[in-house]
């Protein structure tokens, strides 16, 4: 056993060893958080506290994982991996499997992802003849009805609720109570949940069941939270309803991190805290260790433009490290080969492995570049987020299967695959039966075993189809029980008919396809080979739950290891990278335009920001590009306001990006400060260069274009938006040569990019 306490400094020594009562650590980032969660359940482990009566709640699956297996090198791996660690989601998904008979459940009750959900509601919207409405978007329905169950609003509450009804009106979602109510009932129907209805029937269990509470809270004597600024009101209450009784609960956490306010995670929770407990331990760590001095810096004084903040030391002592760096690319594409041949050139200058390097973006969307980039550099990248291995058609179709199996009432499973591979089960006979499992409250399964749908009006023709596909998901289902995960896996891909769709055509797509569910066949069997070890359930329901539970941080394959990773910042929370790059810094997309309408959302995004920088051990570089495409427009993209907030003394701008300088004017001594002050000049030019072409300012005759007078061209300037005869309007991007032989290299929203010969060109400064 290795002395792991003596890898920790005083204050983070004693958040460790002080482990009974409420304990709250806020600390900044990087000030070792998690390790203090970590080492005080090896210490408490090795005091001899039994480890299922240990509940440690994290924000990732991979989180759970690394922090178990830390433990486990201190008190052996066994011990370790009978604690009760994952996320909220997973760890109440298998209480809830225990208790389900209590809420009415199947213990194989199935778990909708975000395109299930939104699938029943599209078929609900359509029932309700809403689908054709511009303001009920799945989506939004989908968001409105998961704020609801994490502030633990019922259907019949949301409906007396004056706050949501107006907020609703507002939107014109005046049907809404309505719409949550059928999604419940259709869940229910279905034995499915979503993922916040693992919180709400959580809370619904305990608050119903006082024994089933009794006994959870007597089985956790110890309860730890990581990232506790992250929680919402579903997963508060949880945790406070179970530590009731040994009031041995520990959280930690940063408010300057909290990030997830739009997903209803709630700051407040950590102002409950010390309301709900009385003479709780405060402990307040203040040195960081991931970061040098110079990226913990630049991090405070972002994060200080923030007013509601809980006050709080963050100092380093690494070294100072170098200046962030900061480059401001002509577009898109080249913000992506900027960053790219840099990380070559950091990987060679400083001996690093691609593993050292992150790109974390604000969106999904901005991945695409990077990847391309990447793949013509030949460089090995791993993405995060965006269309993950599990939600590849593919492989949701032989999942859906799965899913059936084990529990025939999924619907959203059922419709997914009773007509694939055909089987001339067309739409009209899947509305008559939606129809029929609407009027007899049946779920779908349901109607098509039903022994009285011949008296339905179904034909002859359908009713065979019909039953020879409920024959074939019943042979699954007793062949479940006696086969393994793995096999039964196999069985299911051939029976169905999947793998012979796959074959008959024999196309590099389809080929693609059967090496994914190969794939998916090798997932199933380490998982049953690693849960058997671990003496953990292995059943084809485990399996599906784990993967229905995946997060973003959780696609991490064995040969992902040597790679440069992307991924949003909001996935990059909790982890730590040599060198971060975070791109597209720039006004509308981060800060979001969203976001920028009110000063909560702002101070959020700052958040984001301060996550970003804080990631990184070594170097920072943010990038920006002056134009971009969104919503397939070419833009103008002014950099963030967060750049101008970062303290200057710890910037860097290489000279090679000063020729991007936003008005082309700057020359070697422009004031740094004011190069990202671009508010005036860019509302000017915004005004003045409207993609969108309708609304031209000058609508005078096309004879006002001549080529320009000696003078007029030297007003021609990179950043400066003319009007050319044929090719419509662009911005000037640079110039070459000299007068009069200058030659400008000009973007055309139609045209695309063209040189012009100035003395030649005939065009309009706008
Ligand atoms: P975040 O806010 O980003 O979640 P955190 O507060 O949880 O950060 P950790 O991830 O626990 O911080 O620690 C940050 C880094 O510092 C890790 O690499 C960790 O191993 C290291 N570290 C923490 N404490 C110490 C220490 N006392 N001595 C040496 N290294 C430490
Ligand atoms: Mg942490």
């Amino acid at each position: 056993m290795e002395n792991y306490l003596q890898q920790l400094n005083e204050a983070q020594h004693k958040a460790v060893i002080n482990t009974e009562g409420p304990s709250l650590v806020i600390a900044g980032a990087g000030s070792g958080k998690t390790r203090v969660l970590t080492y005080r359940i090896a210490y408490l482990l090795e005091k001899g506290i039994a480890p299922w009566s240990v509940l440690a709640l994290t924000f990732t699956n991979k989180a759970a994982r690394e922090m178990k297996n830390r433990i486990g090198q201190i008190v052996g791996q066994e011990t370790a991996s009978k604690l009760w660690m994952g996320t909220f989601h997973s760890v109440f998904a298998k209480i809830l499997r225990i208790e389900s008979e209590k809420l009415g459940y199947p213990s194989s009750f199935s778990i909708y992802d975000t395109a299930d959900s939104k699938s029943l509601i599209n078929s609900i919207l359509k029932e309700m003849g809403l689908n054709k409405e511009k303001a009920y978007r799945p989506g939004t329905v989908l968001g409105r009805i998961s704020a609801a169950k994490n502030d633990l609003i019922i259907p019949a509450v949301y409906a007396r609720d004056p706050q949501r009804t107006s907020a609703d009106a507002a939107a014109r979602l005046f049907r809404m109570p309505e719409i949550y109510q059928r999604y419940m009932r259709e869940c229910r129907k279905a034995g499915a949940m979503d993922f916040d209805d693992l919180l709400l029937n959580t809370n619904i269990l305990f608050r119903d069941n006082p024994d089933v509470l009794e006994k959870y809270q007597t089985r956790f004597q110890y309860i730890l939270v990581d990232e506790y600024q992250d929680t919402n009101f579903s997963q508060y209450l949880i945790t406070r309803k179970l530590a009731e009784k040994h009031k041995n609960i520990c959280v930690v956490g940063d408010d300057a991190q909290s990030i997830y306010s739009f997903r209803g995670a709630k700051i407040e929770n950590i102002l409950n805290f010390r309301n709900d407990y009385q003479g709780y331990q405060l402990f307040k760590l203040e040195q960081n260790y991931r970061s040098t001095q110079n990226i913990v810096n630049a991090a405070n004084s972002i994060i200080a433009h923030n007013d509601k903040q809980i006050k709080k030391e963050v100092y380093s002592q690494n070294e100072e490290g170098q200046k962030i760096n900061m480059f401001q690319a002509q577009s898109e594409v080249d913000e992506g080969f900027i960053v790219i041949n840099d990380i070559n050139d950091t990987r060679l200058r400083n001996q690093c492995q691609y593993q050292d390097f992150a790109i974390l973006y604000r969106t999904n969307a901005q991945s695409r570049i990077f990847e391309e980039a990447l793949r013509k550099k030949n460089m090995p990248y791993k993405i995060y987020g965006g269309l993950s291995f599990y939600q590849r058609k593919e492989i949701k179709d032989l999942l859906a299967y799965l899913r059936i199996t084990v529990n025939p009432r999924d619907s959203e499973a059922l419709k997914r695959v009773i007509n694939y591979p055909a089987r001339g089960i067309g739409k009209t006979t899947m509305e008559k039966i939606e129809n029929l499992a609407n009027q007899n409250n049946l779920s779908l399964w349901e109607v098509i075993t039903n022994p009285a749908l011949p008296n339905t009006g179904f034909n002859s023709g359908t009713l065979k189809k019909l039953s020879s596909f409920a024959r074939l998901i019943s042979g699954f289902m007793s062949q479940a029980p006696n086969m393994s995960a793995f096999d039964l896996t196999n069985e299911i891909a051939t029976q169905s008919g999947i793998m012979k769709e796959l074959h008959q055509e024999k196309s590099q797509e389809n080929q693609t396809r059967i090496e994914n569910l190969e794939e998916l066949f090798n997932a199933i069997r380490e998982f049953s080979d690693e849960r058997q070890e671990s003496g953990e359930n292995n059943s084809l329901v485990d399996f599906l739950e784990e993967v229905s539970l995946l997060t973003d941080q959780d696609n991490d394959k064995p040969d992902d290891l040597n790679k440069v990773t992307l991924m949003t910042i909001h996935a990059a929370k909790g982890l730590e990278f040599k060198n971060v790059y975070i791109v597209g810094v720039e006004e509308g997309l981060f800060p979001s335009s969203m976001a920028s309408a009110t000063e909560p959302g702002i101070e959020e995004e700052r958040r984001l920001f301060y996550v970003a920088l804080t990631r990184a051990e070594e170097r920072v570089t943010l990038t920006c590009a002056r134009n971009r495409y969104k919503y397939g427009e070419l833009t103008f993209a002014r950099p963030s306001r967060f750049l101008g907030e970062i303290n200057q003394e710890y910037l860097n701008i290489p000279a090679e990006s000063r020729s991007f300088a936003p008005t082309g004017k700057e020359t070697g001594s422009f004031a740094k400060k004011k190069r990202f002050n671009l508010k005036d000049d860019s509302a000017q030019e915004k005004k003045k260069f409207n993609f969108s072409g309708k609304t031209l300012q000058n609508n005078d005759s096309p004879s006002r274009f001549n080529s320009l007078a000696p003078g007029e061209q030297s007003q021609i300037q990179p950043g400066v938006i003319i009007e050319h005869e044929r090719f419509g309007q662009g911005k000037v991007l640079h110039l070459e040569g000299v007068a009069p032989n200058i030659k400008a290299t000009v973007f055309f929203k139609n045209a695309g990019q063209k040189q012009l010969l100035l003395k030649f060109a005939k065009l309009k400064i706008i």
